[in-house]
């Protein structure tokens, strides 16, 4: 992109200095601010005189992000960006289309630190967080790819990154989104996916935003856990699982458990045991992924009948489960893996 400003993200002061320096009165500054968080481009902002929608198009860009790339399923209706940052940074992002509307899957960190063994985000590191801005851009560019055909109603913070390791932006992108003035979208049609740093999921408890929160677990005790994410050496899975049911009482909603299930690994009856133990009488829901096989990674998916029989397992311990949809399967499945394919040069 070129040296013109970026508005998105800028704070009413910076936006009201801006309109001083193009010779406009400060009260546009609230004005242009309402528009851009709703996605609407500059010439569709009508009550701003004409002269100024087209001083903004010359000097000004609206959002820090564009659509790098999209890769349209050829199976189902899935979408994946690639989206770029001003910096030149690449994303992605990725669109789903359920029976109950668009559900988009947005990044919040370049990368990521977390090192967990089966992921793709993490092979190089986190480079840097994304804003609130550059969070709320994916959205407002699907919705402008989509155009008539419809607009983000779910959101799920699962793309690269962790996003309470972002904290600040990953909070303030959650009221931004859910602002009445800005696109509005439900707190409840939002998940945040964690790999359970255990202050933070403390922290979000006390904000008083009520997103489903989505615990990757993965494994039913610590030493599997060890295995596969760092993060389990920090925090053992009984604080963890006393911060989520603390969670729970805290904020009154069921909580979803991720568990990729691994070959060999963590994926035979008596693991699914251990793990209905683990989470019994907590209001609480089982999402069971197939392993998304990482070319880096020796990792390799659990058979479909041990995912059946794992899945059978856990119901007969009245735990409730679901074996989780793939979409778009043929376009770099499992996060992280299309960003990389670029920055490899072999997207
Ligand atoms: N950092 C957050 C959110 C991003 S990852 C978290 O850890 O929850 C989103 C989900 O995809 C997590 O549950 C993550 O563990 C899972 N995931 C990552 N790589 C995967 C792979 N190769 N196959 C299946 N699931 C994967």
């Amino acid at each position: 992109m070129s040296d013109k400003h970026v508005l998105l993200g800028m704070d009413q002061g910076q936006l009201k200095e801006l309109f001083k320096a193009l010779g406009q009165p400060a009260f546009r500054a609230g004005q242009v601010q309402a528009w851009l968080n709703k996605g609407v481009p500059f010439e569709e902002m009508t009550n701003l005189p004409k002269a100024l929608r087209e001083s903004l198009r010359e000097n000004c860009v609206d959002l820090p992000m564009s659509i790098h790339q999209s890769f349209p399923s050829r199976k189902d209706d899935t979408v994946k960006f690639l989206f770029s940052c001003v910096d030149g940074n690449i994303i992605e992002g990725v669109l789903m289309h359920y029976h109950y509307g668009y559900s988009l899957c947005i990044s919040t960190q370049v990368g990521c630190k977390m090192g967990c063994a089966f992921c793709a985000s993490t092979l190089s590191g986190c480079v840097r967080n994304l804003t609130a801005a550059e969070m709320l851009s994916q959205v407002l560019l699907a919705n402008r790819f989509l155009g008539d055909r419809g607009h983000v109603g779910h959101i799920v913070l699962m793309g690269s990154g962790e996003p309470l390791d972002n904290y600040e932006n990953t909070v303030a992108f959650l009221r931004l989104v859910n602002a009445e003035d800005g696109l509005n979208i439900s707190l409840r049609n939002i998940s945040l996916s964690t790999c359970g740093l255990v202050p933070q999921m403390e922290r979000l408890s006390q904000e008083g935003l009520p997103v489903t929160l989505s615990i990757s677990l993965h494994a039913p005790n610590d030493q599997i856990r060890r295995q596969i994410m760092p993060v389990a050496n920090t925090y053992a899975i009984d604080e963890l699982m006393d911060t989520v049911r603390a969670y729970v009482r805290k904020t009154g909603r069921r909580v979803v458990f991720e568990y990729a299930l691994i070959d060999q690994l963590n994926s035979r009856p008596e693991h699914a045991r251990e793990l209905a133990k683990l989470v019994s009488g907590l209001q609480c829901h089982v999402n069971l992924i197939p392993l998304n096989h990482v070319d880096e990674r020796s990792l390799r998916p659990a058979a479909p009948e041990a995912v059946q029989l794992f899945l059978k397992t856990l119901e007969e311990k009245h735990v409730s489960a679901t074996i989780r949809r793939e979409m778009g399967s043929d376009i770099g499945g499992a996060c992280g893996q299309l960003r990389r394919s670029v920055l490899e040069g072999k997207g």
